[in-house]
């Protein structure tokens, strides 16, 4: 296509890319906190938890080049420009109107961008990554203000990010006295209940499903005795599920799911482990959040929380029941439809299981 139809195209086009974030009071400060343009063409921003963000483009005309530009709520107190260089020209945070703050990146007359593969990521809850251009390395001096990475949790998970490229050989587990312990996995929702369906179709039902197996092999190994209360497509009710682990008296029952949230909204990720009563349901849950948290980098921990669900709640046994994230969530959906993390997943949740089974058991 020529260059023509491209200019022509572009002239009136904004792109709009929409989170469905809470949207904060209108007259709060500013929600942007930090930004920074880096030399490999991305764009970093910090704001605020759960803030809602908007993001356009506008291709350049004659005497100006293309625009991108981001609105956040809540007012910017002093409007800036700062100078750019390479391919940006300037970078201005103003207030276009009372209440807003709008950061306008202004490119040079002859850049040529390609907006239409652009996608602002939410990294976490208060974390966002677009990436702009692609240029030979050093063609831009990084600009930016304040730190985007500040806060604790993402310091964390940064730590977990270079642990897992460093030594991911594989986690070690802990090992515990054999063929003393049984463990009743359960796999929740299966046939024709799928469960959650998340981005691109995936189903809850087969990804827990998959999670549970790789547990009973590993804990199997470890001389766990392990009962599933299904190992296939079937639809099982709640009780027979309980029914299995009181009858075999298992030491405890770990019921696996995958989250949905509520409008299927993209931006929802996270982990999160619920146990009934007690203190041993609660420290089986603690085990397992630390473990899937720590291969989940960038994944808000969601905690350990008391839920009424009723296999936990009718099991004799300490019980718990874990969300390894959301199938719905941008973050959480790309990990959980590969292998490679499902396996990461039930290495998390043996870890936590043979941790507690060592001390309480
Ligand atoms: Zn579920």
């Amino acid at each position: 296509m020529s260059k023509f139809f491209f200019n022509k195209l572009f002239r009136y086009l904004s792109i709009f890319l929409l989170f469905n974030l809470d949207i904060s009071p209108a007259r709060s400060s500013s929600a942007l906190a930090a930004w920074s343009l880096n030399s490999n063409g991305v764009l970093e921003l910090r704001t605020k938890s759960n803030s809602k963000l908007k993001a356009y483009f506008q291709k350049g005309g004659n005497t100006y080049g293309d625009r991108f530009w981001i609105d956040f709520p809540g007012e910017l107190k002093n409007p800036r420009t700062i100078k750019g260089n390479g391919p940006i020209k300037e970078i201005r945070l103003g207030k276009p109107i009372k209440g807003k703050t709008r950061l306008v990146v202004e490119f040079s007359a002859d850049s040529n961008l390609k907006p239409l593969n652009w996608r602002l990521e939410g990294i976490d809850q208060n974390r966002w990554r677009i990436k702009l251009f692609s240029l030979p390395r050093n063609s831009l001096k990084k600009i930016g203000e304040g730190l985007v990475t500040k806060s604790t949790n993402l310091n964390v998970n940064k730590k977990a990010i270079k642990t897992r490229s460093r030594n991911y050989g594989f986690m070690q587990l802990p090992d515990i006295e054999r063929n003393k312990f049984s463990v009743v996995i359960d796999p929740g929702h299966g046939g024709p209940d799928p469960g959650a369906i998340g981005i691109g179709g995936l189903r809850e039902a087969e990804v827990v499903l998959d999670v549970s197996k790789r547990v009973k092999n590993l804990l199997s190994e470890k001389g766990v005795y392990v009962r599933m209360t299904r190992n296939n497509e079937v639809d099982l009710d709640l009780s027979p599920r309980v029914l299995i682990a009181n009858r075999i008296d298992a030491d405890i029952f770990v019921s696996i799911h995958a989250n949905a949230s509520k409008g299927k909204r993209r931006d929802i990720n996270g982990l999160e482990t619920f146990y009934y009563s007690g203190w041993r349901g609660r420290l089986l849950a603690k085990k397992i959040q630390k473990q899937i948290l720590k291969v989940s980098p960038g994944s808000p921990d969601r905690g350990v929380r008391q839920g009424r669900f009723f296999v936990i709640k009718n099991t004799k046994m300490p019980a718990v029941l874990v969300e390894i994230g959301f199938l719905t969530g941008k973050l959480d959906a790309r990990r959980l439809e590969k292998s490679i993390h499902r396996k990461r997943i039930a290495y998390a949740i043996t870890k936590g299981i043979l941790e507690y089974l060592s001390k309480a058991g």
